[in-house]
């Protein structure tokens, strides 16, 4: 079955079209700066990358450049629609009222929304895909495949916050978790890997992308990530702050002139590396500018990887131990250099690293030397197909 995928935010919109046969992605894509102007990025299996600049004011019409992509008859992969056989959509916030992937019906879409205001940014965002595919494709199965889900298995004194009592119960303000799909994913990958059962190991994953969290898997269920209430907590990322004392946030908007919502705002788009260095939020950008000898870089990219090491002794802590750390995502997947840096720190657990496969880039590597006492791991993830799965195995 060819499965469309769609991750679908506020004015960007990633696509792969997936055969669940053999796993292999057929075409891929996304559509750019929707409402704005608009550019759709297009590759067929196998063939070139095309770049369109084309008016897309709705989400609607950007699905619709997609579809028209897809069947075009020169480069498209699919005759007609009728060959997509289902739709998976990344949903970000599932609440507590999710603890599976589910079908998209118009009930599953009501819970979605009412768990929005935990999301702001990115369930009505989310919605707004799953209508436009629901509008131009009415008569194929669609599923919702959500980021909280894998993490609903956290224990409660893991999800609680040291808060009064009644905000979990009346409000539902606890730690959810996001990434999930790309931690799921890449501690199966890295059990598989490693030829040991998933169910009796325990794994740290680093998700260290633009966005970035740890997860710790204990017999292949999650118990504890970075990530909290919202994606804001946990590590420093490209351009959010992660863990910060909630007093500075009252500070800083009396210093500033600033109210809550404007705090925040900072607290998400202005700060993590991004703040910190003055720079960049890529750490293509940052390690170019700390090797030329920018101070506020080097301090960024030393602060970043702290926060990780921190996260990776707590998790350990809170498994009584830990067989396997694994990277992902952009930066994990990619830099060599931070990843060396953050295991520098892991000797105390028996960590060694050999720098030759460490070395390597975007391939499945065991970065670790074979007596290390715990394996180091590099997965590149791979959400889409992990939506793809989910979508199959319930349509
Ligand atoms: P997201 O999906 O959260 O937007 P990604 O997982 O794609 O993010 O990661 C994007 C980040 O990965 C970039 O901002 C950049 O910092 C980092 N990155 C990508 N390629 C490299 C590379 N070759 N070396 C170092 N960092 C890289």
């Amino acid at each position: 079955m060819n499965v469309l995928v769609i991750n679908c935010g506020s004015s960007s919109l990633k696509y792969q079209v997936i055969d669940s046969e053999t796993e292999s992605v057929r075409a891929k894509g996304l559509c750019e700066r929707i409402g704005i102007d608009g550019r759709l990025v297009y590759q067929p299996a196998g063939g070139e990358k095309e770049v369109t600049d084309a008016p897309m004011p709705t989400h609607k019409q950007a699905i619709q450049m997609v579809i028209d992509a897809l069947v075009n008859e020169k480069t498209g992969v699919i005759k007609s629609l009728d060959e997509i056989g289902a739709v998976g959509h990344r949903l970000v916030h599932g609440g507590e009222k999710f603890a599976a992937s589910a079908i998209i019906t118009d009930a599953m879409i009501q819970t979605v929304e009412e768990c929005s205001e935990l999301a702001p940014l990115h369930n009505p965002a989310n919605l707004i895909g799953v209508r436009a595919c629901q509008e131009l494709m009415p008569h194929t199965p669609m599923v919702g495949v959500f980021d909280t889900v894998f993490h609903q298995t956290m224990p409660q004194k893991a999800f609680m916050y040291g808060v009064p009592y009644e905000y979990y119960e009346k409000y539902a303000v606890r730690k959810y978790g996001f990434h999930g799909t790309s931690h799921s994913y890449v501690s199966k990958r890295a059990a598989a890997m490693l030829d040991k059962p998933y169910e009796s190991l325990k794994t740290i994953v680093c998700h260290l992308g633009n966005g970035a969290s740890v997860c710790a898997v204990e017999n292949g269920k999650s118990v504890d990530t970075s990530m909290g209430l919202s994606p804001l907590e946990g590590l420093v990322m490209g351009t959010r702050s992660g863990d910060i004392d909630p007093s500075a946030v009252e500070y800083i908007a009396k210093k500033e002139g600033l109210d809550l919502a404007g705090v925040i705002n900072v607290l998400n788009k202005k700060s993590g590396v991004m703040g910190l260095s003055a720079v960049s939020s890529d750490f293509r950008d940052l390690s170019a500018a700390a090797e030329s000898g920018n101070k506020q870089a080097e301090v960024a990219l030393s602060v970043f990887s702290y926060r990780v090491v921190k996260y990776i002794g707590a998790y350990a802590a809170a498994m009584n131990g830990v067989d396997c750390i694994c990277f992902t995502a952009g930066v994990g997947e990619n830099d060599a250099a931070v990843r060396k840096e953050i295991c520098a720190s892991l000797t105390y657990l028996g960590v060694q690293i050999d720098e030759a496969a460490n070395a390597k880039r975007g391939e499945e590597t065991v970065i670790s030397t074979p007596d290390s006492k715990v394996k180091v791991l590099v997965v590149p993830t791979n959400e889409e197909l992990m939506i793809a799965r989910e979508t199959v195995a319930l349509v």
